[in-house]
């Protein structure tokens, strides 16, 4: 609220907002230039603040966080039902809409779009009437300090604006990975905004890189191949819906990625895909709620992309008011269903089939041949010469890996219980302390039969694969380890972060790495010994361990997996190494 009064003293007292007349002070750079351009951060500040001033009742502008680099992330609260706030949204049961732009700052049509739309909704000459029915919660830019790193070639694959921001944050981190993982503080002040406005739908505006071809744009929607059933069917009449206006406005959008099966083999066709929940499409249907990827083609120029991604918004807009409270309706049936998750199986993986079908897709005539530059295959495409592509399109998605849900819960113990409890509070998550010592609690446990490590870093972190399944035994807590309800609305998003094989859980990010290194070693000559005295010992044992050496080349070969043998069977083996430190449980706390 301060921020706002402050902005908007700076706006009043700034002389273009003086000078400029009521219509062109809400026009961007971009739409001044023709679309040639697209402004720095400081106009996002000001019209951020001018938006407010000309719509007092209608706009706020608020920040909510600021980047590593000092910069304050702003959004824009719009609706004509005088809920400007989170608080007042929830108590009149508003549908919310969160349109994001620049998550990659390069890809900037949605902050120029966002503005263009707005304008002519608030004017009502743009989804007419779609104001009074909904907030519209604008985001003109997600990465802000990226959008600093301004520069002529930062989108080399794409044609406009002159200048664009950076694809990565100051700390460079890539922010379409990070929804679950939330290492970045902007992800968590956008988490946090998301927490306290509960959006509906959350919009994140792309623009893609890849191939030369005629489509204009794609529409992705979930829950559409993931999530729950019954929201997948909404998702599906919002993606419809919202390609149906594009094409009446002469776009040709498609509902999957286009980006080559292949790297640059347009004669691979397409495959469509369940986005992980590091990626906004992968996420928010764990929170059921529904997420849409807007991804303009970055060899249309900027004034088009910027238009389509305004007509984008405005279908948004009206989608919403027609059907937003219905959707709502189905969110909160989804959210009950998700708390009576217990024991049911949860797909905690997605693949897509190898049925293809062949498809008519609008390209150009093109080259494959030697280069003598790269040693390999080059494409060259000539877009004056359309040409259709014959080429299969691979949409059938179907959950892979089910697991069952815990019937209780979570427990995570004390030693993790700060870092992963602060993690589970970025996403909303509810979580109970325990308030007493649990003894040989019965619990279930997963204890990694195979593990492997990334061999290179990834968004600065080194990622663990494990392999094994939950099996039952008696361990104790320590009061202040965490129980971590499987009742509750954000059951789905609990299981994403914390059943070990997850593609996004929290080991899969290397959260727990440490659990899976072995700290303590008996020297060679005492597992000799060892060993021999086992052996000695117990028949059975002998037997099994020749068997072994028959069965498995592998072992046979490995001294140290020979020696491991018999260190396993050792009072002083540790028996935590391996073991994922969160546990399950049947019992509610
Ligand atoms: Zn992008």
């Amino acid at each position: 609220m301060i921020r706002s009064a402050i902005l908007l003293a700076f706006a009043a007292t700034s002389t273009l907002a003086a000078a400029a007349p009521a219509a062109t002070s809400l026009s961007t750079i971009a739409e001044r230039s023709g679309f040639q351009n697209t402004g720095r951060y400081d106009e996002v500040v000001d019209l951020c603040a001018r938006f407010q001033k000309a719509y007092p009742k209608q706009v706020r502008c608020f920040e909510f966080g600021r980047t590593p680099e000092g910069r304050p992330m702003l959004a824009l609260a719009v609706s004509r039902t005088g809920a400007l706030t989170a608080e007042q949204a929830k108590k009149r049961g508003l549908p919310v809409m969160l349109v994001q732009g620049g998550i990659h700052a390069g890809e900037i049509d949605g902050k120029d779009a966002g503005f263009l739309a707005l304008r002519e909704a608030l004017e009502n000459k743009a989804a007419p009437g779609a104001l009074d029915k909904q907030v519209l919660l604008f985001v003109p830019v997600f990465n802000v300090d990226g959008h600093e790193r301004f520069g002529k070639w930062n989108r080399p694959n794409q044609r406009g604006p002159v200048e664009m921001g950076w694809r990565t944050t100051a700390q460079n981190y890539n922010l379409n990975r990070d929804y679950v993982k939330a290492d970045a503080p902007e992800m968590q002040s956008m988490l946090a905004l998301v927490n306290a406005w509960d959006p509906l739908a959350y919009i994140d505006l792309h623009v893609t890189d890849g191939a030369k071809f005629q489509p204009d744009v794609s529409i992705q929607v979930e829950p559409v191949h993931g999530g729950d059933e019954e929201l997948k069917r909404a998702g599906a009449a919002l993606q419809t819906a919202v390609m149906a206006d594009l094409k009446a406005q002469g776009s040709d959008p498609k509902p999957y990625y286009i980006s080559f099966a292949a790297d640059d083999d347009p004669t691979s066709g397409f495959v469509d895909s369940m986005a992980t929940p590091r990626f906004s499409t992968g996420y928010f249907p764990m929170r059921n709620r529904f997420a849409m990827l807007v991804e303009t083609h970055s060899w249309k120029d900027y004034p088009t992309r910027v238009r389509i991604t305004r007509n984008t918004i405005v279908s948004l807009l009206s989608q919403v008011a027609a059907h937003g409270k219905e959707w709502q309706k189905m969110t909160q049936e989804a959210d009950a269903r998700a708390t009576a998750m217990a024991g049911a199986d949860f797909p905690i993986s997605y693949r897509t089939t190898f049925n293809a079908k062949t498809i008519e897709f609008p390209g150009y005539e093109y080259t494959r041949g030697y280069s003598e530059v790269s040693g390999g295959l080059m494409t060259h495409y000539d877009e004056s010469k359309p040409q259709m592509w014959s080429v299969p399109l691979r949409d059938e998605v179907v959950p892979d890996l089910k697991i069952a849900a815990p019937k209780g819960g979570y427990l995570v113990p004390l030693a993790d219980a700060a870092r992963i409890g602060a993690k589970l509070k970025q996403h909303g998550i509810a979580f109970k302390v325990l308030a007493s010592d649990q003894m040989a609690a019965e619990v279930e446990t997963f204890r990694a039969t195979k593990t492997k490590f990334g061999a290179q870093s990834f968004e600065g972190h080194q990622s663990l694969a494990v392999e094994g399944d939950w099996g039952r035994e008696r361990r104790s807590l320590a009061k202040g380890a965490l129980f971590v309800p499987i009742a509750q609305p954000k059951a789905r998003l609990v299981m994403t972060m914390l059943e070990p094989r997850g593609a996004d859980s929290l080991l899969a990010w290397g959260e727990f790495n440490n659990a899976f290194e072995r700290k303590e070693y008996m020297e060679e000559y005492v597992a000799e010994d060892v060993a021999r005295a086992q052996l000695e010992a117990d028949p059975a044992l002998r037997e099994e361990f020749q068997k072994k050496l028959d069965s498995d080349a592998e072992f046979n070969k490995s001294q140290a997996k020979r020696l491991e043998f018999f260190a396993r069977r050792h009072a002083s083996w540790d028996e935590r190494y391996n073991l994922y430190p969160v546990m399950r449980t049947a019992q509610k706390f």
